[in-house]
């Protein structure tokens, strides 16, 4: 993210920034980091670098979800600043499928991870070399498996049933599919808000099952590439992160002995998180690029020096880039509590509303983007307009008084919104998408 204007931040900007991590708590809250880095002029926030009314306006109808386009590069760029030339980059497309979005990182990043044909299709309408698009996911039916094979994209095996599938689409096809394996390796990671690996799993080959079928892959005509290895979600520890990279490149190379053919492709998986919570740190991605490029140069290079080393990326590099932009509808006081009800909720930004698998809700950082120069603030409640409890976006937090007609934005919303929500719940019309 770029250094921006921290002067005119809004809620509790009177308080002193804590001097470390450890400061005791100020009085007054401190606004999350996510809020104090958004750019403002006079009242209002910038998204992309126009006013929140105006792009409002331009929108044409709340809620919105607008996305900032130089926020995403800078981001691709401070990534690839910090892996060097020794990792390739690639999105994971399901973190936010926005065509234009895939569109932009589709020129900034090295590849693009799908998880459905109709992303393959997203991706593929970019322009990106097949080469370049990876498929992975359990259940991949026969159709898209077939679509797969013939798009001519790298398949990443989830199982033996799929990796039979994948033989027999390219036999029908006359096409030599290209694949690699999922491995589900012996070890788990800490710290994923979502673990996916390791145990018992839905995802990928056991890793001792691994031999077996590279053999059966070896009978086969299918381009065996490598092996792909997904730890979990959301890590936000360097340390635990850079610790599952080496023990994964362990595994790979113990695996790669296995392999019908030299090893060319190597993804380590990615996971970085994102501070969505007061406490939440960012990643330390100096740490995460410096340990990345010791396990290349100690580890896979040595071992395997055909393989290129990849790292996928989805929330990282697009949620901090995200405003899921609602107005407020009504504005009720009941018993005390202050209630802002807005017309867009958890049908749209799910994971805000703490109902996407977190087990302790926690408050997303929210603002009012056409309030951000008023000290007026007070306690209160922002609820969607569903009608159910669970529609709840912020509570009982410290806020610039709001009337209707306001517009209050959740932030950090660039990634698992839009598409990771129950759109059809109470038949609300979908938001628009806005690349900015
Ligand atoms: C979802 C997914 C990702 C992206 O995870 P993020 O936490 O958004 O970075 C990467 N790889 C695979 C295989 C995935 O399923």
């Amino acid at each position: 993210m770029t250094a921006q204007p921290l002067a005119e931040a809004p809620v509790g900007a009177t308080a002193p920034a804590p001097a470390s991590p450890a400061a005791p708590a100020p009085a007054t809250p401190t606004p999350h980091p996510a809020v104090a880095a958004m750019p403002v002029s006079g009242d209002e926030i910038l998204v992309g670098g126009v006013p929140l009314e105006r792009l409002a306006a331009r929108v044409g109808s709340t809620p919105f979800f607008a996305y900032d386009r130089q926020r995403i590069t800078d981001r691709v760029r401070e990534v690839k600043a910090a892996l060097g030339d020794a990792v390739r980059l690639g999105y994971a497309v399901k973190a936010n499928p926005m065509p234009a979005v895939v569109q932009h990182l589709s020129g900034l990043v090295d590849a693009l991870d799908v998880a459905s044909a109709h992303e393959m299709h997203t991706a593929l309408d970019t322009g990106t070399d097949p080469g370049r698009i990876s498929f992975a996911g359990p259940g991949k039916t026969p159709a898209e498996i077939r679509s797969a094979v013939a798009a001519g994209v790298l398949i990443e095996l989830e199982s033996y049933t799929e990796a039979r599938r994948v033989v027999a689409a390219g036999e029908a096809l006359g096409v030599v599919p290209r694949v690699a394996i999922r491995v589900n390796p012996d070890f788990a990671v800490r710290g994923s808000g979502m673990r996916m690996s390791g145990g018992p799993q839905q995802f990928g080959v056991d890793a001792e099952q691994v031999p077996d079928l590279l053999s059966y892959l070896g009978t086969t005509g299918a381009d065996v590439t490598g092996f792909h290895i997904f730890a979990g979600s959301q890590n936000l520890d360097a340390e635990l992160i850079a610790g599952a990279q080496r023990a994964t490149a362990d595994l790979v190379v113990a695996l790669a002995e296995h392999a019908p053919a030299p090893v060319r492709y190597v993804n380590l998986g990615g996971g970085l998180g994102i501070p969505y919570f007061p406490k939440d740190r960012p990643v330390d991605l100096a740490r995460v690029g410096e340990s990345l490029a010791a396990v290349v140069a100690d580890q896979i290079a040595p071992a395997l020096p055909e393989a290129d080393v990849h790292i996928e990326l989805g929330r990282y590099l697009v949620g901090e880039a995200g405003s899921y932009v609602t107005r407020v509808i009504d504005r009720k006081v009941s018993r005390g509590r202050t209630y802002l009800v807005v017309d867009g909720g958890m049908h749209h930004q799910l994971a805000a509303s703490g109902n996407l698998g977190q087990v302790i809700r926690r408050n997303y950082p929210v603002l009012v983007g056409n309030r951000m120069a008023s000290s007026d603030v007070e306690q209160a409640t922002v609820v969607g307009c569903l009608c159910t409890p669970l529609d709840l976006l912020a509570d009982d937090v410290p806020l610039p008084r709001a009337e209707p007609d306001d517009l209050v934005v959740v932030l950090q919303a660039g990634a698992y919104g839009l598409t990771a929500s129950p759109t059809a719940f109470l038949g609300h019309p979908a938001p628009a998408e806005v690349l900015v």
